[in-house]
Parts: C-alpha cells; sequence; structure tokens
C-alpha cells in the first residue's frame, strides 16, 4: 500500500474536501472519488472517507486511469 499526500483540508464553510459523501459527514480522510458532471454550473466533486473508501471498495480520482 503506497502513502499519497493528503492535501490539506480547508477551512469549515468549504464544500468538497473535508466531507464524506458515502456516510455524509465529516471526514479528515475525504478524497475526491468523482466530479459529477452537471447541466449548469460548474461539476461537483463527490467524497469519500477511508473507512466509507475500504468498505466500498471506492478507488480515488487520482487513482482511476
Ligand atoms: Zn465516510
Amino acid at each position: 500500500m503506497s502513502v499519497r499526500p493528503v492535501r490539506p483540508v480547508p477551512g469549515p464553510g468549504t464544500a468538497g474536501t473535508g466531507w464524506c459523501h458515502w456516510h455524509k459527514g465529516p471526514s479528515g480522510t475525504a478524497v475526491l472519488i468523482e466530479i459529477v458532471e452537471q447541466g449548469s454550473g460548474p461539476g461537483a466533486g463527490v467524497y469519500a472517507c477511508a473507512p466509507c473508501r475500504e468498505q466500498r471498495r471506492l478507488v480515488p480520482y487520482s487513482d482511476q486511469p
């Protein structure tokens, strides 16, 4: 298992990092899993924390082909 640098978590109120969309709660280990394209406006990032990634076998966006 390789160790990846984890981006620092931005302050409160910042959408995205620091939030796990799987257990719907804050997390210090959340990483980007996928970017959901939306019809209007910018795409939204979906993040998952380490335990959720393990349970669901999620692959971080940066590790996907
Ligand atoms: Zn989670």
